[in-house]
């Protein structure tokens, strides 16, 4: 069985990670997952944002 010698790479930092028994995978710990994650929320929220301001302009200029 080579299950036990799975490794990923850490999207954040690149570092090599031992899948089984890895508690915060694929991430190497848990700074780099509380990092990615808080990542993340921060974009879909500027990204939600953007959505709604540019969503009103286009409905004004199509009502004009
Ligand atoms: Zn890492």
């Amino acid at each position: 069985m080579v299950e036990e010698k799975i490794e990923v790479y850490c999207p954040r930092c690149g570092k090599s990670v031992r899948w089984k028994g890895s508690l915060y995978r694929p991430f190497c710990s848990q700074r780099c997952k509380l990092i990615d994650l808080g990542r993340w929320i921060e974009e879909e929220y500027c990204l939600q944002g953007e959505q709604l301001l540019s969503d009103e302009e286009e409905g004004d200029s199509n009502a004009a």
